[in-house]
């Protein structure tokens, strides 16, 4: 099977829709930068177009028919999405399944010091990242700190033109000998990762006031930069130092989603793993009529971490909130709960890597994605002989095979890389442990999990009719 360039395939028409669809994918990666920020976004789209909390259809007592949208948020940092189709809803959905969180560094709980006159922000990466790709790059704050008395201050700078940005300092090359021969794992190393927050003392006495009073100004001085942080803090958000132990702080790249190439053919953004198929899935769903199958969309967190928590994927979340969705249909029974849950049909809408030239030997090629390839469909994941894997059953595949070429879907199969070079995992493997049948499916990344990665608009448009395609699907 020869693996093809898409970009010629496409109508003067769809090369237009592809540019208005990647216009809004780009502002919604820009509105999203973290999970909750993504949820935010995503709850201000829905309910635009007619989604409602299912925790107050429950308070309404409300009953659920064909064509109702629902949606359900846990911790403001995972949200589940429904339409409800023609069909019973236990015979099964048609759920994608993708995660909105993003590798990044998070601020420790007693984050704030100065040393040598610089105040930092102490970090703790999250997820996989190759650190040293992390320094001298212009970095924003994004979260929320949460106050004794319950009030929540929402943090965001660093996007704006006006707005600083923060940035985790590294060493010149004229005295990096030393350090030029470690390996790339010690280059950088975690606890380096700190970032530059402030250099400038709350109080510079006069050389009259220091003549005539040294040991006062000596005991001021002590920590005077990150006093004046503290007080900047205080002034424009009322917190206290204290604050940041209940605080969600996320440091991400600073700057906005752009367009790469001449050609203008790829998106360069920070988070596209994995809020690319989150976005692709989205709009799938929102433009999908007439649905049969009940339809299920999901946005989880944790994922770059093991899916753990209550809002990753193991939590009984969406388990609940399809037990909760079926009481309202009037469907709902513990039987009812397996038998939905072991006939729905998902991709696991997850990246994949892209072929990339420079790394011949990391790939194999036949089995590989290529950038602009299309939609791509991994039938397993893992490492090591498939090991922590969902395999997808070859019948499911088959229906899927036979749903994409109806709809005239443009898609590539892909492995991760190189057996035994490496590996990784989905969220595929964890509904799978209901007997549902599950496939990966997701858009090329190149350079994934850096601060910016790549991925080519055509294969994000191919998604997105892949998803639309699947959820009118009938199933086996
Ligand atoms: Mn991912
Ligand atoms: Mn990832």
């Amino acid at each position: 099977m020869e693996r093809k360039n898409i970009w010629e395939f496409y109508s003067d028409e769809q090369l237009a829709e592809i540019e208005t669809f990647t216009k809004n994918y780009r502002d919604f990666l820009d509105n999203g930068k973290t999970e909750r920020e993504c949820v935010d976004t995503t709850v201000n789209i829905i309910e635009a177009a007619g989604f409602r909390e299912l925790p107050k259809l429950i308070n309404e007592g409300a009953k659920l028919k064909p064509g109702d949208k629902v949606y359900h948020v846990l911790m403001n940092k995972m949200l589940i999405m429904f339409i409800i189709g023609e069909d019973k809803l236990k015979k099964g959905m048609n759920i994608l399944g993708s995660h909105i969180d993003s590798p990044r560094l998070d601020i420790k709980q007693n984050p704030l010091y100065e040393e040598e006159g610089i105040a930092y922000l102490d970090t703790h990466y999250y997820g996989g990242v190759k650190k040293y790709q992390w320094v001298t790059i212009p970095l924003a704050l994004h979260g929320v700190m949460v106050k004794k008395d319950g009030t929540t201050v929402e943090i965001n700078i660093g996007e704006e033109e006006s707005d600083p940005v923060f940035f985790i300092s590294d060493l010149l090359p004229h005295l990096a000998a030393e350090q030029m021969e470690k390996k790339a794992n010690k280059f950088i190393e975690g606890e380096a990762l700190d970032i530059v927050v402030g250099n400038k003392p709350i109080l510079i006495k006069t050389p009259d006031s220091l003549a005539n009073d040294d040991s006062t100004e000596s005991e001021a001085a002590k920590n005077a930069v990150k006093k004046g942080i503290l007080e900047i803090l205080k002034q424009s958000y009322d917190i206290e130092e204290e604050d940041f132990i209940s605080a969600e702080l996320e440091v991400v790249p600073a700057g906005k989603a752009r367009e790469a190439g001449f050609d203008k053919s790829m998106i360069l953004a920070y988070g596209q793993d994995d809020r690319v198929c989150s976005f692709a899935g989205l709009t799938a769903l929102l433009e999908a009529k007439n649905l049969t199958r009940t339809a299920c969309l999901i946005f989880s967190d944790k994922e770059e971490i093991g899916s753990v928590g209550a809002t990753g994927m193991h939590s009984r979340f969406f388990e609940n909130t399809v037990a909760e969705l079926m009481n309202l249909t009037g469907d709902y029974s513990e039987l009812n709960l397996r038998r939905v849950l072991s006939s729905s049909y998902m991709l696991s809408t997850d990246v994949g890597a892209a072929y990339d030239p420079f790394y011949k030997s990391s790939f194999e090629k036949r089995n590989t994605a290529i950038l602009s390839g299309g939609v791509l469909f991994k039938k397993f994941t893992g490492a090591r002989g498939k090991s922590g894997s969902n395999d997808a059953n070859a019948e499911y595949i088959g229906y899927i095979r036979k749903l994409m070429e109806e709809a005239e879907i443009r898609f590539q199969t892909a492995e991760l890389g190189k057996v035994d070079v490496g590996g990784g995992g989905t969220i595929a493997y964890i509904l799978a442990g209901y007997g549902m049948n599950v496939i990966d499916s997701g858009v090329p990344v190149l350079n994934m999990h850096a601060p910016w990665e790549a991925t080519s608009k055509a294969d994000i448009f191919e998604a997105k009719r892949a998803y639309a395609a699947f959820l009118t699907g009938l199933g086996l």
